[in-house]
């Protein structure tokens, strides 16, 4: 699978991802186990991916992120997202592109807005390439 195809199949599951999300927090135990087991399985890793994806990776714990849902288990509330500074992607590249955005800061003067740029050029010249192989 190339980056292209991974890139593909993540946005495919990105609808998918807020589904199950809808689910997790409006609906009953049921719909989620029959929204699990209608899943193609060679997608679960992708959904997997686009699922952590979506969840903020800030200074907020897991407890925090789960205050909707009373009955979250103590020992979850206090546990903190391993946040370490040093295996976060330094500017300029992507990941800090997204971080920024997450966390409300300019992209722009540290290069990063460039990085994701060139990404997503990157994205679509693989999406033409593959477009004119079909055809
Ligand atoms: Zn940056």
């Amino acid at each position: 699978m190339t980056p292209g195809d991974r890139a593909d199949l993540a946005e495919r599951m990105v609808p998918e991802a807020c589904h199950l999300a809808v689910l997790v927090h409006d609906a009953d135990a049921d719909a989620v186990a029959a929204f699990i087991r209608a899943l193609d399985p060679d997608c679960v890793p992708a959904l997997l991916v686009v699922l952590a994806a979506l969840v903020p990776v800030d200074d907020r714990s897991p407890g925090d992120l789960l205050a909707w849902e009373a009955s979250v288990p103590e020992a979850v509330k206090w546990r903190q997202m391993p946040l370490m500074a040093a295996a976060l992607e330094p500017c300029p590249s992507y990941a800090a592109y997204r971080r920024h955005k997450t966390r409300g800061e300019d992209a722009e003067a540290c290069g990063c807005g460039d990085a994701a740029r060139e990404v997503w050029r990157e994205r679509k010249r693989g999406k033409q390439q593959r477009g004119s192989e079909a055809a």
